[in-house]
């Protein structure tokens, strides 16, 4: 299994970073973990076709997750179709929100005419299957209205679990045992807003957690200009990672 680091950044896009977006290979399945509005371009300056995308896997519906749906639309609507379903699969009020946001960004003759979709709504601690990856999603601290998922996907004997945004949560301790790679944000250094991970809580769990690789993602500028003393790897644009 390969995951392929397009976006690490965070909403801001700080440090230049693009924004959420990882794409799994394992197997003969290609699907990305969230999709932020530069996913597209990423894909295209990674040298990737995203016709062979099976599957998006939205932790959140926060523009830098989802943003880069429409993109994708448009992509297999104009540019290269596709026959084959992309399956979108994220928490409740996926569908609409998406149909919302594609209306919005492409009105008019696009009303309604999304490329072939299929959506497959998440529930919290519910074991879902898409295209043969499997999926258990459990809710995690980052909106208080809406659902905000992490992720554990798990795939030709690999397991990856993905935070989405969220605050620290004890969840975490839990499901990254025995994970190949725990990709976990970390927007803060100690100060932060309470619905994201700070990196001296991170340090302070540290010892208890037990997955074999553990790289930080969504990184703010206050993270940034403190990485040289960071004790943890840190995940960069264009970064693959072995699993
Ligand atoms: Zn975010
Ligand atoms: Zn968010």
């Amino acid at each position: 299994m390969k995951l392929h680091i397009l976006g690490c950044g965070d909403a801001f896009g700080s440090g230049g970073r693009n924004q959420s977006a990882y794409l799994v290979e394992a197997e003969d399945r290609f699907f990305l973990l969230d999709c932020g509005p530069t996913t597209l371009l990423a894909m295209k300056r990674a040298g990737y076709d995203p016709r062979r995308l099976d599957a998006v896997f939205i932790s959140h519906l926060h523009g830098d997750h989802f943003g880069g749906l429409p993109f994708l639309f448009i992509e297999f609507l104009y540019q290269r179709p596709r026959d084959k379903p992309l399956h979108i699969t994220g928490p409740p009020q996926t569908e609409e929100r998406v149909r919302q946001l594609f209306r919005l960004m492409y009105g008019g003759s696009a009303v309604g005419e999304l490329p072939p979709v299929r959506f497959h709504i998440l529930e919290p601690d519910q074991r879902a299957t898409v295209e043969g990856i499997q999926v258990l999603p459990f809710r995690v601290p980052h909106q208080t209205q809406e659902i905000s998922l992490g992720l554990k996907i798990q795939l030709a004997g690999k397991q990856i679990l993905y935070s989405g945004d969220s605050a620290w949560s004890e969840l975490f301790i839990e499901h990254a045992r025995g994970v190949d790679l725990f990709l976990c944000e970390c927007s803060f250094y100690d100060r932060g807003t309470g619905n994201h991970v700070r990196y001296v809580e991170l340090l302070k769990a540290l010892p208890r957690l037990e997955c074999k690789k553990l790289v930080l993602t969504h990184l703010g500028e206050e993270m940034l200009a403190r990485k040289k003393e960071l004790a943890v790897v840190v995940a960069e644009d264009g970064m693959v990672i072995e699993i």
